[in-house]
C-alpha cells in the first residue's frame, strides 16, 4: 500500500524542488477541520490550505452546489458564452466590498492573477505606471506580483530582476520598530528620491499582512494612506486575498479600517476550496480597460462560481462572522495562556481569527527564533496538528483553522501547541 515515504520519493523525482512542501505528508481525504493521510493517520488542520478553508473541507452545502453545477456545465469561457453564476457572484461581491459607490467585479482564478489585473486596471485608469508596495508584502508568484512581494528569498531568488516601476515603502510594525510616522515618511521619501506622485498609479497594501507575519495595519495609518492617495490621485488597492471571506471578523478586513480602497483583490476562502479570485472596484475605474483587455480562458469558472455563491450563503446561514468572533476569542485566550508560561512568545496578535504568535530567543525582540518556530511546526505535526509558519524572519506561527471547526478541535489544537512549547523551550 502507499506510504508517505514512497509517494515522497516519486514526488522528488517527478516535481521540481522549487515547489516546496511544509509537511512530508500526502493527504488522502478530509472533512471540515480534519485531514487523513494516505497511511490512515488523522490530523487537525490549523492551516486550512493557507487561508482557503474558512468554511472547512468539503462543506456539504458547497459540495452540493458544485455537484448541481457539474451536471449543467463546467466550461464555456465567459468571454464566449456567458452564464448567470458569474454575474450573480459579481453582484454579490459588489454589495459586500466596502465603499458607498457603484462597483464592478472581474473574476479570475488565482490571487496572483487578481493582483496582476488590479495593477493593469490601475495603470489604465490613471495613465500612470508606478506602483508602491510594502516591506514584508506577499502578492503572488507571477512576475509583476513577485516584484510587489517584499521578500526576495525564496520567492524570486535566482530569477534575476523583476519588472521595474515598483517602489518599496515600510509597512508599520511596532514590534520591529517601524512606527506609522516612519511608514508615511518612507512614502514621502519615495516621492522625493524615486518618482513623482503623478507617476504612481497605485499603492497596494494587505490590511493585515499574511505571509509577512500577520501584521495589522493601524487604522490611523490607513487613514493617512488614503489621504495621501487622494492628495495625489493615486489609487489604493487593498489585497484581501488572505484577509477576505470572514477571516478577520468582517467579510473584508477593510470594513474595520475606517477608509475604503478603490480596488480590492480577493481569492482563497471566497471559493471554499475551489479556485476563484477577482478584483472589485469603483465602476468607472473597473471600466478603464477596453473590451478584450481583461479575462482568461478559465476565469470565473462555473464550478468555482457555484462554490463561491454557496460560501456566501453558508456565511449567512451559519452566522460565520459571529462564529469567527468566538473562534478568535478562544484562540487568543488559549495562545495568551501559553505565552504567560513561555517568554519566547513575544506577541500574540492579529485581527479576528487571523491570529499569530511571534517567537524570539529569550524573548529578545532583536533575535527572531526561526529554528524554534520550525521545530514547533514539526513537533506539532508529529502530535497530529498541521501548523504553518510565516514572517519576514520565519519566526511567526499562524493559525488559519476553519471557522467551522468544533470547539473541541480548537482545544485539542491549542493543547498540542502548549505541549510543544513545554517540550521544546
Ligand atoms: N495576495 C495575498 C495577500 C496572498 O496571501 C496570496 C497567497 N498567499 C496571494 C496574493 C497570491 O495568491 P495565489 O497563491 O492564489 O496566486
Amino acid at each position: 500500500s502507499k506510504t508517505n515515504e514512497s509517494l515522497m520519493q516519486r514526488r522528488v523525482a517527478a516535481v521540481p524542488r522549487g515547489v516546496g512542501q511544509i509537511h512530508p505528508i500526502f493527504a488522502d481525504h478530509a472533512k471540515n477541520s480534519s485531514v487523513v493521510d494516505v497511511e490512515g493517520r488523522e490530523f487537525i488542520d490549523f492551516a486550512g490550505g493557507i487561508a482557503v478553508l474558512n468554511t472547512g473541507h468539503l462543506h456539504p452545502k458547497i459540495i452540493k452546489a458544485v455537484e448541481d453545477q457539474l451536471h449543467k456545465l463546467t466550461h464555456t469561457c465567459f468571454q464566449v458564452l456567458a452564464y448567470e453564476p458569474y454575474v450573480e457572484l459579481c453582484e454579490k461581491i459588489n454589495a459586500r466590498v466596502p465603499g458607498d459607490f457603484a462597483k464592478k467585479t472581474l473574476l479570475v482564478t488565482t490571487g496572483s492573477e487578481a493582483v496582476e489585473n488590479a495593477v493593469k486596471i490601475a495603470r489604465a485608469a490613471t495613465g500612470r505606471a508606478g506602483v508602491i508596495a510594502f516591506t514584508g508584502a506577499y502578492h503572488g508568484r507571477t512576475m509583476m506580483t513577485l516584484g510587489l512581494t517584499g521578500k526576495v528569498a525564496p520567492y524570486s531568488a535566482g530569477m534575476g530582476l523583476m519588472p521595474g516601476g515598483i517602489f518599496r515603502a515600510l509597512y508599520p510594525c511596532a514590534i520591529h520598530g517601524v512606527s506609522v510616522d516612519d511608514s508615511i515618511a518612507s512614502i514621502e521619501r519615495i516621492f522625493k528620491n524615486d518618482a513623482e506622485p503623478r507617476d504612481i498609479a497605485a499603492i497596494i497594501i494587505e490590511p493585515v499582512q499574511g505571509e509577512g507575519g500577520f501584521n495589522v495595519a493601524p487604522k490611523d495609518f490607513m487613514a493617512r494612506l488614503r489621504a495621501l492617495c487622494d492628495e495625489h490621485g493615486i489609487l489604493l488597492i487593498a489585497d484581501e486575498v488572505q484577509t477576505g471571506a470572514g477571516r478577520t471578523g468582517t467579510f473584508f478586513a477593510m470594513e474595520q479600517m475606517g477608509v475604503v480602497a478603490d480596488l480590492t483583490t480577493f481569492a482563497k476562502s471566497v471559493g471554499g476550496g475551489f479556485p476563484i479570485a477577482g478584483v472589485c472596484g469603483k465602476a468607472e475605474i473597473m471600466d478603464a480597460i477596453a473590451p478584450g483587455g481583461l479575462g482568461g480562458t478559465y476565469a470565473g469558472n462555473p464550478l468555482s462560481c457555484a462554490a463561491a455563491l454557496a460560501v456566501l450563503e453558508v456565511f449567512e446561514e451559519e452566522k460565520l462572522l459571529d462564529r469567527c468572533k468566538a473562534v478568535a476569542e478562544r484562540l487568543t485566550t488559549g495562545l495568551k495562556a501559553i505565552q504567560t508560561k513561555h517568554k519566547e512568545i513575544g506577541e500574540v496578535r492579529g485581527l479576528g481569527a487571523m491570529i499569530a504568535i511571534e517567537l524570539f530567543e529569550d524573548g529578545d525582540h532583536a533575535r527572531p527564533a526561526a529554528a524554534l518556530t520550525s521545530q514547533i511546526v514539526a513537533r506539532a505535526r508529529d502530535k497530529g496538528l498541521i501548523l504553518l509558519s510565516c514572517g519576514t524572519y520565519y519566526n511567526v506561527l499562524r493559525v488559519l483553522v476553519p471557522l467551522t471547526a468544533e470547539d473541541e478541535l480548537l482545544e485539542r489544537g491549542l493543547a498540542i501547541i502548549g505541549e510543544c512549547f513545554d517540550e521544546l523551550t
